[in-house]
C-alpha cells in the first residue's frame, strides 16, 4: 500500500534510472553562464571523466539530447548517403540503427537476431563477406529491450578481419555497466546517455570516435546542423560547446564522474553483476523463467510473464498502483507477455530485495502460487555468497 501522505516513487526502468540526492542537489544549484570560467573548468573535467568510462585516449563530445542524439550524430559525421551498412538488429534499440540509417538514405544489410538472444559473430561475418562494401557495423552492446549483451569484443574482431567499416556501438546500457574499453578493443564510435548507468536525468548524449571514425567525416555527405561535429570541434578549442549545453545536467555529471573515478571501473563492473545475479536468482526461486538465458547481460533483467496470469500487464500496473514502483514492460510482441527489472546504475542490494519483496505480493495478488519470501531469501542468499 502507498504512503497516505506522501507516495514513494521508486523507478526500476532501465532508464531513467534514479538519480542520488548529492547529484540533485548538484543540480539544483543556481544555473551558471556556459561562457564563464566556471562552467568550461567543468566541462574540460567531464570531457576527462567520460574518457576514463569510454576507456578512451579520444576526445568526448557531450549534446544536448537523449542517447539517440549520439547515435545520429554518429551517423550523419561518420558516412555517406547510400553507404552500406549493417546492422545487427536484436530487438528494439537495433531496429532504431536501422530506421535511423533508412532516413538518411544509407542501405542497411539486417541481421535479424531473435529476441532474448546475442547474435553469433559468425552472422556477422557472412553477412559482411557477401556485403564488401559495408561502411560500418551498427549495434548495441546491451539491448535494452531484452536485457541482452551481444559479443562486441569478438563482433570488433570479426568485423576488423573482414573488413574496413566502422565499429558503431551504442553503449547506452553498458557504458558504466560491464567493461567495454574502446580503445583496446578498436571500437570507432561509441556512443551513451545520462539516464542509464550515469544516474542522472535524461538529457545528455556522450560520443567517442576513433582516429578511423574521425577520418571517416572527411568522406561524409549527410546535410547536418545541430550535430555537426565541425561545429563541435571549433567550440572545443576554447573548452566550450557550440550550442548551449544543458549546463545543470553537465554540473551533475561531473559529480557523477568524480565518484566513478574514485571508485574505480572494476569494482562497478563487480557492483553491477552482483545485483543482476542476485535479482536473476531471486526471480527463477519465484518459479518465473528468464527471458534472456546464457546472454542475459548486467543492466536489466528481463522476466516472462507466468502462464498463470493471462495479462502481464497487469503486473507492471499493479507495482505502480500499490507500490509505486516502475518497472518497464515487454516492447512490440512481447508487450504483456514480459518485464523487466533494471539494475545499472544508482540500485543497491536492498533496492533490489525491495522490488522482488514487492514482485512476490504482485504475483501472489494476480494469482500465480508462490512462497512468499522465497525469492527474496534466494536473492539475500546469493549477496550472502557472491
Ligand atoms: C535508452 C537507450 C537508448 C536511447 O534512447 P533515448 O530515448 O534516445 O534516450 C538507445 N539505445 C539503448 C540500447 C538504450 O537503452
Amino acid at each position: 500500500m502507498k504512503h497516505p501522505v506522501f507516495e514513494k516513487l521508486r523507478i526500476f526502468a532501465p532508464g531513467p534510472t534514479p538519480v542520488p540526492e548529492a547529484v540533485l542537489l548538484e543540480m539544483g544549484k543556481p544555473t551558471l553562464h556556459h561562457r564563464t570560467k566556471e562552467f568550461i573548468a567543468i566541462l574540460e573535467r567531464v570531457r576527462k571523466g567520460l574518457q576514463f568510462v569510454f576507456q578512451t585516449s579520444q576526445p568526448t563530445y557531450v549534446f544536448a539530447a537523449s542517447g539517440s542524439g549520439a547515435m545520429e550524430a554518429t551517423v550523419v559525421n561518420c558516412l555517406a548517403q547510400q553507404d552500406e551498412v549493417l546492422v545487427i538488429d536484436a530487438g528494439k534499440f537495433g531496429e532504431r540503427w536501422t530506421k535511423l540509417a533508412t532516413a538518411y538514405g544509407l542501405k542497411p544489410h539486417v541481421v535479424k537476431v531473435e529476441w532474448g538472444k546475442a547474435v553469433d559473430p559468425s552472422e556477422v561475418e557472412k553477412v559482411l563477406k557477401a556485403n564488401p562494401n559495408t561502411k560500418a557495423v551498427l549495434f548495441q552492446a546491451s539491448e535494452t529491450s531484452t536485457g541482452v549483451f551481444h559479443p562486441v569484443k569478438e563482433i570488433a574482431a570479426v568485423v576488423k578481419k573482414h573488413s574496413d567499416a566502422l565499429i558503431v556501438v551504442d553503449a547506452i546500457t553498458a557504458l558504466g555497466v560491464c567493461n567495454l574499453p574502446m580503445d583496446e578493443w578498436g571500437l570507432d564510435a561509441v556512443v551513451s546517455g545520462s539516464q542509464k548507468a550515469f544516474m542522472l536525468p535524461p538529457g545528455l548524449a556522450f560520443l567517442a570516435l576513433s582516429p578511423k571514425a574521425q577520418e571517416s567525416r572527411k568522406r561524409a555527405n549527410i546535410p547536418n546542423f545541430y550535430f555537426s561535429l565541425k561545429a563541435e570541434d571549433k567550440a572545443a578549442l576554447n573548452g566550450e560547446t557550440a550550442w548551449t549545453p544543458a549546463v545543470s545536467l553537465i554540473c551533475g555529471l561531473d559529480l557523477v564522474l568524480k565518484h566513478m573515478q574514485v571508485a574505480g571501473l572494476s569494482k562497478i563492473f563487480d557492483y553491477h553483476q552482483r545485483l543482476a545475479n542476485a535479482t536473476r536468482k531471486g526471480v527463477e526461486a519465484m518459479g518465473l523463467e528468464l527471458f534472456a538465458k546464457s546472454d542475459a547481460g548486467d543492466s536489466v533483467t528481463s522476466v516472462w510473464v507466468p502462464p498463470t496470469i493471462p495479462d502481464g500487464k497487469k503486473i507492471v500496473s499493479h507495482l505502480r498502483d500499490q507500490f509505486g514502483i516502475t518497472i518497464a514492460g515487454g516492447q512490440d510482441q512481447y508487450k504483456g507477455k514480459i518485464f523487466r527489472l533494471a539494475h545499472l546504475g544508482w540500485f543497491d542490494e536492498l533496492d533490489m530485495l525491495s522490488v522482488l519483496g514487492a514482485l512476490e505480493i504482485t504475483l501472489t495478488k494476480l494469482g500465480h502460487k508462490l512462497e512468499l519470501g522465497k525469492g527474496v531469501g534466494r536473492a539475500a542468499q546469493s549477496f550472502l555468497e557472491d
